[in-house]
Formats: structure tokens, sequence, C-alpha cells
């Protein structure tokens, strides 16, 4: 006479989900804990595994930036002049087949400072140097109602509202108040475009036809 089985609720070729078992019922100790602990023991262990300090780090240059906003202010607006000086030189060559090489180092230096999103239409000098793209949802007028008390995101918590570092950010700034202006809504089709030349090419525009009405 064969044994009789417990009925099994897994389906046949199926493995079956590793139990979770509740605290209380470990004495206290968590499942991540035991995972550690049954870890193997090797020479190498990390300095540093905090996931918190990790998330902190990524997000150091770019509160860097903000910190120092009225020194990027500045080199900025030295920055947007030398590349007016060079719209001759842009348009001999042609803005069209300038754009990729500039896009190019425009994407990695802003990149680097800002976290930039190459929205192509940069309003970081009125956003205290703070990219209001990086917002998940990016606002462009302030920020949402769901700002922490610590003053971080509501859908990213380990990350400073990008709006509440705006505001920080423009009080160091001469030009601080113009993050009161009212921005246009985001014109997506103007994504992964040379903000630096649309920039520039507008100035220098706006610079003949005061020249031409002179
Ligand atoms: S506002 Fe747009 S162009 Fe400026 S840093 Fe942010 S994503 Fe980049």
């Amino acid at each position: 006479m064969s044994e009789a089985r417990p009925a099994s609720t897994t389906a046949p070729g199926a493995s079956a989900a590793p139990q979770r078992l509740p605290p209380e019922a470990t004495g206290g100790v968590t499942q991540a804990t035991m995972v550690k602990k049954s870890a193997p023991k090797t020479d190498y262990r990390p300095s540093d595994v905090s996931p918190q300090r990790r998330m902190q780090r990524r997000y150091t240059v770019r509160l860097w930036s903000v910190r120092h906003s009225r020194f990027l202010e500045w080199f900025y607006a030295r920055f947007a002049d030398a590349f007016l000086l060079l719209h001759p030189v842009w348009k001999k060559i042609g803005y069209g087949r300038v754009e990729a090489p500039v896009k190019f180092v425009e994407k990695r230096v802003k990149g680097f400072l800002f976290d930039c999103r190459m929205c192509g239409q940069c309003i970081l000098s009125s956003t205290g140097m703070s990219c209001p793209m990086n917002c998940p949802k990016q606002l462009r007028n302030g920020p949402c109602g769901g700002v922490r008390a610590n003053g971080n995101c509501e859908v990213e918590p380990d990350m400073p509202c990008v709006w509440v570092k705006a505001w920080e950010g423009s009080r160091n700034m001469v030009k601080g108040d113009a993050i009161l202006a009212v921005q246009k809504p985001v014109d997506q089709s103007l994504r992964e475009t040379s903000a630096w030349l649309r920039v520039t090419a507008r100035a220098a525009a706006e610079r003949e036809s005061a020249g031409a009405g002179r």
C-alpha cells in the first residue's frame, strides 16, 4: 500500500517561491540579515555599501553646482559672450554642421555638472542652477505639493527636491529673481538639441535686428 502524500499547491514543473517569514518568527532577525550572515566569508569587505550613501553621492556634483550658482552664473555669462563672439564662425561653417560636436560637449559637461537631460531649452540661469528636468514630474514652474518635511522629493525619497534646491541656488545669484518668471511648457521637439547654439543664434539675431533698427 502506498503512503499518502500531502497535497502540493505548486504546479508541476514550477519552482516553489522562497518562503518569507515575518521578523517575529525569526526572533526579530530579518531575512536580509540572515542572507548576509550566511554569505561566504572572504578577505574582501567593501568599505561602503550603504545604499543611502551611494544615493547621496549620486547628487554630489549637482548639489555642488547649486551651492556655487553665483560663480556659475558669472561663468555662464562669460561663456555665452564668447560663444556669441564666435557666431560668424558658426555661421560660416553652418549651425547645422557644428551641432553634433557642440551637442556632444554640451551633453557631457552639463550632464556632469547638472545631470542635464538635454531638453534643449535650458533655464538653469532661472532655476538657481538646479535642472528642473531632474524633477520626476518635470515641473518647470515650482515644486508640486508633495515635498517631504526634510526637503526631499515625494517620488524619490533620497533625492533633494530640485525646486527646493533651485530656490536655494537662486538666492545666491545676482539675477536670482528670474526664478519668479513663468516658464513655457517644454517643447518636446527640441529634445536632444543644443541649447548653447540656440541661445547664441537667438542673441545674434536680436543683435542684428537692433543694429538694423538704428
Ligand atoms: S534645463 Fe534642459 S538643457 Fe538645461 S540642464 Fe536641464 S535638461 Fe539640460
